[in-house]
C-alpha cells in the first residue's frame, strides 16, 4: 500500500515542491542560526544565490563535527520553548548529537515512517513488536510513532529480555518484528532454544530491520531464521536528519525510496566533495527541507551509495538510493587496503557450514597489521579434517575478495557475544 499521494509525484512536481522548500529553509537558517551565517558568508553565497536546485552544491556542507562544536543547541532554529522532543546519538567519541523537534516535526516524522512502514508491507492489521531500545536513540520512537499512526497494534517491548519476547511473540500474534538484523537473528536462536520454530510456531511475516547494514546474505540469513515468506525490508535514516523515515525498500528490493519532499540527496565524492553524475557512486549528502528544530543542509552522512530515478515496479516515483555497501566510518585500512566489513560478511555467509555470528580482530605486530576472523559454527563437528578444509576455504576467498591475508579461527555455536541493540563486530586494536 502507498501511504500517501506524495510518493507517486511526477518529477517535476517533486523538484518544484524540493525547491520551493529548499528557498524557505535557506533563507530561515541564514537569518536563525549564527553558525550558518558564517559557514555561507565565508564563501560569498546569500539566500538569494539559490534560484534552482542545482545551486544547492553551491552551499557548504556540515558535518558531525558541526553538530558536536555547536553543542548542544547551537544549530537549533528555534527556541528552546518551541521545541517538543529533544533526542540525542550515543556519543562514543566526544559530546553526543543533540536533536529536537517541534511539533510540526513530529507530524513529518510520524508522516516519513508511515510510509516506509507501509513500503515495507506494514498495516493496520499488524501486531507490531519494537525490539529498539527505547530512549535517546531515534529508532525504537521513530518506528513507534510511524507504525502507529498507519493503525498497527503496537508491542513497545524494547531490547533484552529475550525469553519473555518470544513468549510475547507468541501470546500476542506479533506479524511484524522491528530490530536489527543481529538482534533479530539472536531471537529467532532463543526462540529455537526454547523449543519454538520461528517460521512455523510463530507468526511473524514482516520484518522492518535498520540501524544496521543488510546485506543480501544476511537477508538470507533472515529467511533461514525466519522463515522463506517473511517480507524483510531495510530503512534508512540517522538521528541528525530525524531518525528512521528517510528512505525504506519496497516490496521490489531494489534500493530505498528517500521521502524526497523532505529531503534531497545528493553523492559527492568524499575527497573532493564535488558532486558526482546520477548513478555514480559516493558518499551521501542529505538536505532536510521541512525541518523547524534543527534543519540541516548538505548534511555528510558518510554512507556509501548511488542514486537511481528509474521507475520502480511499486508505483512510487521517489528516488531510490542503493542499499549501503559500507560507511565510509566503518572502513578499516589494513596493511593500506580498504576493507569494509560487508565484505568480510558477504565471505562468511556464503558458507553454509558457518553462522551469521563472527568477530573482525585487527592488530599491530611490529609494523605489520594482522587481520583475523572469528567465526561461529553452524554445527559443531569433531571432525578436524573439516574443520582444516573449511578454515582454508574461508582463508582463500577472503584474498580473493580483499587481497588479504587473514587468520580464520573457527568457534563451537553459541561462544561469540550476542547484541540486542547494534553489533560491534570489529575490535581494531591497534590504536592501544
Ligand atoms: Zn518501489
Amino acid at each position: 500500500m502507498i501511504w500517501s499521494k506524495e510518493e507517486t509525484l511526477s518529477r517535476e512536481e517533486i523538484e518544484k515542491i524540493q525547491l520551493e522548500r529548499l528557498q524557505e529553509t535557506v533563507n530561515r537558517v541564514y537569518e536563525k542560526v549564527a553558525p550558518y551565517r558564517a559557514k555561507m558568508d565565508a564563501v560569498g553565497v546569500k539566500p538569494e544565490d539559490i534560484k534552482s536546485l542545482k545551486d544547492l552544491a553551491k552551499l557548504p556542507f556540515v558535518t558531525k563535527q558541526d553538530m558536536r562544536d555547536n553543542y548542544p543547541f547551537g544549530l537549533f532554529a528555534v527556541p528552546r520553548s518551541e521545541l517538543v522532543r529533544i533526542h540525542a546519538s550515543s556519543g562514543t567519541t566526544g559530546k553526543p548529537t543533540v536533536v529536537g523537534y517541534t511539533e510540526n516535526d513530529l507530524k513529518t516524522w510520524t508522516e516519513c515512517v508511515s510510509r516506509i512502514a507501509c513500503m515495507g508491507g506494514a498495516s493496520k492489521d499488524d501486531v507490531a513488536q519494537i525490539c529498539f531500545g527505547y530512549g535517546m536513540f531515534t529508532g525504537a520512537l521513530g518506528l513507534h510513532y510511524g507504525l502507529e499512526n498507519i493503525g498497527a497494534t503496537i508491542v513497545p517491548s524494547s531490547t533484552g529480555n529475550s525469553e519473555k519476547q518470544i513468549m510475547y511473540m507468541k501470546d500476542f500474534e506479533t506479524t511484524l518484528l522491528v530490530a536489527t538484523p543481529s538482534y533479530a537473528l539472536r531471537l529467532a536462536e532463543v526462540a529455537r532454544e526454547m523449543g519454538v520454530d520461528p517460521a512455523k510456531d510463530l507468526k511473524v511475516k514482516i520484518g522492518l530491520v535498520g540501524s544496521e547494514l543488510l546485506t543480501d546474505a544476511m537477508r538470507e540469513e533472515m529467511y533461514k531464521a525466519w522463515g522463506k515468506d517473511m517480507l524483510v525490508t531495510s530503512n534508512y535514516g540517522m538521528s541528525e536528519l530525524m531518525g528512521p523515515g528517510v528512505s525504506g525498500e519496497c516490496e521490489y528490493l531494489c534500493g530505498m525510496h528517500i521521502n524526497e519532499d523532505y529531503f534531497i540527496p545528493e553523492i559527492i565524492n568524499p575527497e573532493t566533495g564535488e558532486v558526482l553524475p546520477v548513478g555514480e557512486k559516493g558518499e551521501l549528502v542529505i538536505t532536510c527541507i521541512k525541518k523547524e528544530g534543527i534543519p540541516l543542509i548538505r548534511y555528510r552522512t558518510k554512507d556509501i551509495t548511488r542514486l537511481m530515478y528509474e521507475k520502480c515496479k511499486c508505483g512510487r516515483t521517489f528516488c531510490r538510493m542503493e542499499n549501503l555497501s559500507g560507511r565510509s566510518d566503518d572502513m578499516l585500512k589494513i596493511r593500506g587496503v580498504n576493507v569494509f566489513p560487508s565484505q568480510i560478511e558477504e565471505v562468511i555467509l556464503g558458507f553454509e557450514e558457518l553462522g551469521p555470528h563472527y568477530e573482525i580482530i585487527v592488530t599491530r605486530e611490529g609494523y605489520t597489521d594482522k587481520l583475523e576472523i572469528r567465526v561461529e559454527l553452524a554445527q559443531s563437528t569433531d571432525s578436524f579434517g573439516e574443520l582444516e578444509k573449511l578454515s582454508n576455504g574461508v582463508r582463500n576467498k577472503l584474498k580473493v575478495m580483499l587481497g588479504l591475508d587473514a587468520k580464520v579461527k573457527l568457534e563451537s555455536p553459541n561462544t561469540l557475544q550476542r547484541f540486542e541493540g547494534k553489533a560491534k563486530r570489529i575490535k581494531d586494536l591497534r590504536s592501544k
